[in-house]
């Protein structure tokens, strides 16, 4: 692995906020640095150039760990350790390929689903039974689908607050298992996408106990070109080559670096990110900015002429994508522990900006929240609702009481990348990413500084 330079701009932070300084000055400060040149635009180049796509369980993601681990020493973590644990079922692409048979001659751009099996090497020829929308197909009556391929073409809305996606997920996650109860022999859903682009967007789905039949995505461009062939009336014709296989059981692990606080070290404020992502691109957007920025927001808060008062704990989960099983893993074994989270955040949305500060916590007059919402304002930054869930892998963590807040990321054109081979660095905004890390920074900073109980009533 290539040496790492640092930015030597940060460097200059701690001449310029002095110990006498006031907390707000200090978060003042820190948005300057972050958006004047963070390590973040560094980190993220590195991560996407000299390891590459992550996925889950395979010997790249092990490879994004020591990546992760060797950085975080050199951005002078207190601790620095990896938890290692078990996938039952890795799983790896193999061959794709899709073309209309009848009525007319046609490629198609397809990806496989993740946890998809295989058709026959040679592929299956079957005609489709299409459906515009996910009721459409619960609607179909068991066993109608039989000797045939279900295909799904509800198309995803664009929203900033990335609600599209939830909203039409089924058709991926779902779908498979729901065409296979109805006695279906393969699955093709339009890609969950905002682009128009002739690239198909992965993701896993999940069989639940439906016998797992072939399963991929149409890129947009094919789902349109598949409804105009249906909408002629003659049967639409398809050959389906998948061969994706089961890698039987694999490992993954989290990475978690340590900030020591110099008055309450125990109390623990939690940034996470995922350090895993789809094969398909580089991870840029899903979730290596993510990585990217929790990281240099924490170098940017080590940096200060004083720690905060309490700790911050970087964790970069392993295996999200496969179904947010670094997460579950980290809630687990850090079970016994997790009344000393003070507050937990992740980004997993993409590059920001970020655009609303909502919160998932007991005590919403906290006055170092008001701090927080009152620092974050310059960024463009407004205060929503007290209804976070806790975003992907640290869902665990609020599910097991420990107070979140979520930095809305702006998610406009995230789905023009997600999941496909476009997901690569030149997406990375500098001025983007720099308020993404301003942000995280402070809400770093001033829960850790400020001492705030989120948790009582
Ligand atoms: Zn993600």
């Amino acid at each position: 692995m290539k040496p790492f330079l640092f930015s030597a701009v940060s460097l200059l932070l701690p001449a310029l906020c002095s110990a006498q300084s006031t907390p707000a000055e200090v978060a003042a400060e820190l948005v300057s640095r972050a958006r004047t040149g963070s390590d973040a635009m560094a980190l993220i180049g590195s991560l996407t150039t000299d390891v590459g796509p992550r996925q889950a369980g395979s010997e790249n993601e092990k490879r994004a760990a020591a990546w992760a681990q060797q950085r975080f020493k050199e951005l002078g973590a207190d601790r620095v350790w990896v938890e290692t644990f078990s996938l039952t079922n890795g799983w790896a692409r193999g061959i794709e390929r899709a073309e209309v048979l009848s009525p007319a001659l046609q490629p198609l751009a397809v990806t496989a689903l993740g946890g998809s099996t295989a058709t026959p090497p040679e592929g299956l020829v079957a005609e489709i039974a299409l459906f515009t929308n996910y009721d459409g197909l619960l609607a179909a009556p068991a066993g109608s689908l039989a000797k045939k391929i279900a295909v799904v073409t509800q198309p995803m809305p664009r929203r900033r607050d990335g609600s599209g996606y939830h909203a039409t997920g089924k058709i991926r996650s779902s779908g498979p298992a729901e065409a296979s109860r109805r006695g279906a022999i393969a699955y093709l859903c339009r890609s969950l996408a905002t682009d128009n682009h002739r690239l198909p967007h992965t993701g896993q789905t999940d069989y639940r106990d439906a016998t797992r039949i072939p399963a991929a995505a149409l890129s947009v461009p094919d789902a349109l070109l598949l409804e105009r062939l249906a909408a002629e009336g003659a049967p639409v014709r398809i050959k389906l080559v998948l061969t994706p296989h089961d890698l039987g059981p694999v490992t993954s692990q989290n990475v978690t670096a340590e900030f020591k606080g110099r008055e309450r070290p125990e109390e623990i404020v939690v940034l996470g990110a995922h350090l895993d992502s789809w094969d398909l691109g580089t991870g840029a957007l899903d979730d290596g900015v993510g990585v990217a920025i929790v990281m240099a927001a924490a170098k940017l808060v080590r940096e200060l002429p004083h720690p905060p008062r309490r700790t911050i704990r970087v964790v970069l989960f392993g295996a999200e994508e496969p179904g947010l099983l670094g997460g579950a893993a980290y809630a687990q074994a850090h079970h016994s522990e997790l009344s000393h989270y003070v507050l937990v955040a992740e980004p997993d949305e993409g590059q920001g900006p970020v655009y609303r500060l909502r919160t998932g916590v007991a005590n919403t007059n906290e006055p170092s929240l008001k701090a927080i919402v009152a620092a974050l304002a310059p960024l463009g930054i407004s205060l929503g609702d007290n209804h976070a869930l806790g975003d992907s892998d640290v869902r665990y963590l609020a599910r097991g009481g420990v107070p979140t807040v979520a930095l809305d990321l702006d998610g406009t054109d995230y789905f023009d990348f997600h999941h496909t081979a476009d997901d690569t660095l030149d997406k990375i905004s500098p001025e983007r990413i720099g308020q993404t890390t301003a942000a995280y920074a402070v809400l770093a900073y001033l829960a850790a500084e400020l001492g705030g109980d989120y948790r009582a009533p």
